[in-house]
């Protein structure tokens, strides 16, 4: 479904990318993990078409994606500093993008219903966006980027700053989602024990490149490297 090749995206002399292969299967929850810094915001970017690559290829669907804009992609994205608009509600946030999409009054409604409900804010729909909390926000942002139903759907740091119960809970519900949906999903978490219970496979990134990638037993029982080991926690 999602297939880069040899992507590399170079700032000055460090390359954030670099020459990074990977595949995403559809209906696959790919979990990216890594140390801050190693280029897991760059790959969403480049995925996205928010960040243009120095070389390789980024494929959706077999389509190279060279040269086409971020809101012809029919990707979701959801960033680390979720921008939500400041002049429209929680509701109108949730709502955005519905329209473009050609969705009528009454799914629309009942999405974001059913979408603030999933996050836990159900009464929220006429708040205020700058009322909110920032795990508020974060979930309000979360909703917004599942509301489309995006073939791809990629999420940096989504649970970032909610707190342990509400994570764990929002990682069963939205496995369960887009089981329903059909969704693809490529998340970039630092919570390793998010990433293993969300995850298909996770891909852990060291310094732009791809350490291991395979599902999370595997990784768990086998890292392939020092680092792959160091970083799950491993002393040895
Ligand atoms: P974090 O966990 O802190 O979010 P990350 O893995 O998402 O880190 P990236 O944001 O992908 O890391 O950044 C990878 C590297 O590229 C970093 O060294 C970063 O400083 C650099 N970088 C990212 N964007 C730019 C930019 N626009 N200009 C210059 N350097 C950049
Ligand atoms: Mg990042």
């Amino acid at each position: 479904m999602l297939r880069l090749e040899d992507v590399t995206v170079r700032f000055g002399a460090r390359a954030a990318l670099d020459a990074v292969d990977l595949e995403v299967a559809e209906h696959e929850i790919v979990c990216v993990l890594g140390p801050s810094g190693s280029g897991k915001s760059t790959l969403l970017r480049a995925v996205a078409g928010l960040q243009d690559a120095d070389g390789g290829r980024v494929l959706l669907s077999g389509a190279d994606q060279a040269g086409v804009p971020v809101h012809r992609r029919g990707v979701g994205l959801m960033f680390q500093d979720h921008q939500l608009f400041p002049q429209r509600d929680v509701g109108g946030n949730v709502a955005f993008g519905l329209r473009m999409h050609g969705i009528g009054r009454d799914e629309q409604a009942r999405r974001v219903d059913e979408l603030l409900e999933l996050v836990g804010l159900p009464a929220a729909q006429r708040r205020a966006v700058a009322s909110l909390s920032g795990g508020e926000q974060q979930r309000v942002a979360l909703a917004r980027a599942l509301a489309p139903e995006p073939r791809l759907l990629m999420l940096d740091e989504p649970l970032g700053q909610l707190d342990r119960g509400l994570r764990e809970r929002l990682v069963v519900e939205l496995r369960g989602l887009f089981g329903r949906l059909g969704t693809t999903v490529l998340a970039v978490t630092h919570d390793q024990g998010e990433a293993f219970a969300l995850a298909d496979r996770v891909v852990v990134m060291q310094d732009g490149r791809i350490a291991q990638v395979g599902t999370p037993l595997e990784v768990w029982q086998r890292p392939e490297s020092e680092f792959v080991a160091r970083f799950l926690g491993f002393d040895n």
